[in-house]
């Protein structure tokens, strides 16, 4: 009797939790572009991609007709490239607001606003690495029934610390969790799976020798009991030498570049000790090692509408200014900062070079001067001013990138079953990197969001070579 009881109560439950049959809606087929499919294939000229209820149902070079017959709407895209959302794997929310940090920005609006940022600059999905409250998890679950709209987002949780210092953050005792011993750390983490984060984050790292570093028992619990509760790793880093401690333990993701020193075969090594081709995988974060003193140097993108919409004028007459520019100057560790960005160039090159898995992460949000959106463009520009081609910073930041978030299944490249998640280009970014942020359209989910910003237009085509 018992038993029977348990079987209809299994077989009920999800009956009854099903939703009502869903309404055929009808297709719509994008037709002309150049797609550009996230997988690291050649892209695919005049292509066709096919969306019904948010999916790809058809892509590539196929007849468009038939979908058109069972009336698809159908937009032209001739002349266009289509690429796969991007994807960052390090990024924060609720951290800044108008330009100042504190802990009380951590609100479902503020939060949902840089969601919204992210999605107009063409990123659909980001990976919040910690210094999240709570509410996180219940934001997260309204996006997943389809409620509340921006980037969706994934979640590290709080994130673990050091007890008091590092991440050097004014995060709430409800937004870091500052372990003093290995059991404390363990409890910390389950109670994060109990509240189903995505991933575990935690810092490690001195900043100079100024702040306290993680002990290293406490960095060894805190992989243990992921591990033990199927959840992965993800550990911001500065050094070679605490990166290997931690790849020794089980790391899954070196959150940020090694910025001390080349990195060695070992090193190598260890990134490819991997049980998958996809762990552990390497986070270079570039853009936020250049926006610790870039913006004082008032580089030609600084002018350009894409940087001022995500910066705010507030914030650019700020950084423009005397007094932020001498603060920058007069900073002891920006000779320090500037070394570790050319080292993290080097390395994140020698690593892709060498097979190591790399994925896509900025650390936007984190500070005023890491802005959501804008960071993830400029990011692909730093990938390819280190070595990468075009094509290859556009596959860590989407299908690698859907891997480290842990949704390749969902998202990540434009192919059959994936969300409709893809952005419109008025030009190619293969042949110039800058022109993923010639943004035309959105789509997320299959559908369409206004740009961030009005776009420059695609540059003139190359004047006819002279007849002689
Ligand atoms: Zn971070």
């Amino acid at each position: 009797m018992k038993t029977l009881a348990l079987f209809l109560s299994a077989v009920a439950l999800p009956l009854a939790a099903l939703p009502p049959p869903a309404q055929a809606e009808p297709a719509t087929v994008f037709t002309g572009a150049r797609l550009i499919d996230g997988s690291g294939r050649r892209p695919i000229e005049r292509a066709v991609l096919v969306v019904r209820d948010g999916r790809i149902v058809a892509a590539g070079k196929i007849d468009p007709k038939p979908y058109v017959a069972k009336g698809a709407k159908t937009v032209d895209l001739a002349g266009k490239t289509v690429i796969p959302g991007l994807i960052s794997d390090h990024s924060h929310v609720g951290v800044v607001k108008d330009g100042a940090m504190s802990p009380d920005n951590y609100t479902a609006e503020n939060v949902g606003a840089a969601l919204k940022q992210y999605e107009a600059y063409g990123v659909t999905a980001i990976l919040s690495l910690g210094v999240n409250k709570d509410l996180i998890y219940s934001l997260r679950d309204e996006q997943r029934a389809g409620r509340g709209g921006g980037a969706d987002v994934y979640a590290a949780d709080h994130g673990i610390g050091t007890p008091r210092s590092a991440p050097p953050l004014p995060g709430g005792a409800d937004q870091i969790d500052r372990p003093t011993t290995p059991e404390e750390a363990r409890q910390m983490v389950r109670a994060a799976a109990g509240r189903k984060a995505d991933i575990i984050k935690m810092w490690v790292d001195d900043v100079f020798g100024t702040l306290e570093k993680m002990k290293p028992e406490i960095q060894e619990a805190i992989i243990d009991e992921a591990h033990k509760n199927n959840l992965r790793v993800a550990a911001h880093i500065f050094y070679l030498e605490d990166a290997k401690r931690l790849l020794r333990a089980g790391l899954d993701v070196v959150a940020h570049s090694v910025r001390d020193q080349p990195v060695d075969a070992e090193f190598i090594s260890l990134m490819k000790r991997g049980d998958t081709a996809r762990v552990p995988a390497y986070i270079a974060t570039l853009a936020l090692d250049e926006a610790q003193f870039i913006y004082a140097e008032h580089p030609a993108w600084m002018d350009s509408a894409a940087f001022r919409t995500a910066a705010g004028q507030k914030m650019v007459d700020t950084w423009l200014g005397e007094e932020y520019i001498n603060k920058i100057k007069a900073n002891t560790l920006m000779p320090r900062n500037r070394a570790a960005m050319a080292t993290a160039m080097r390395n994140v090159k020698t690593l892709h070079d060498a097979g190591v898995y790399v994925g896509f992460g900025t650390d936007s949000g984190a500070m005023p001067t890491r802005l959501p959106g804008w960071m993830e463009h400029r990011e692909l520009q730093l990938l390819v001013a280190a070595g990468l081609t075009p094509m290859q910073a556009l596959v860590c930041a989407t299908r690698k990138a859907a891997e480290v978030i842990g949704d390749a299944r969902n998202r990540g490249t434009l192919e059959i079953g994936k969300r409709a998640d893809f952005v419109v280009l008025s030009a190619n970014p293969l042949d110039d990197i800058s022109n993923t942020l010639r943004l035309v359209a959105i789509y997320h989910g299959g559908k369409r969001i206004e740009p961030a910003f009005a776009a420059e237009p695609p540059p003139a085509p190359a004047a006819p070579s002279p007849t002689r």
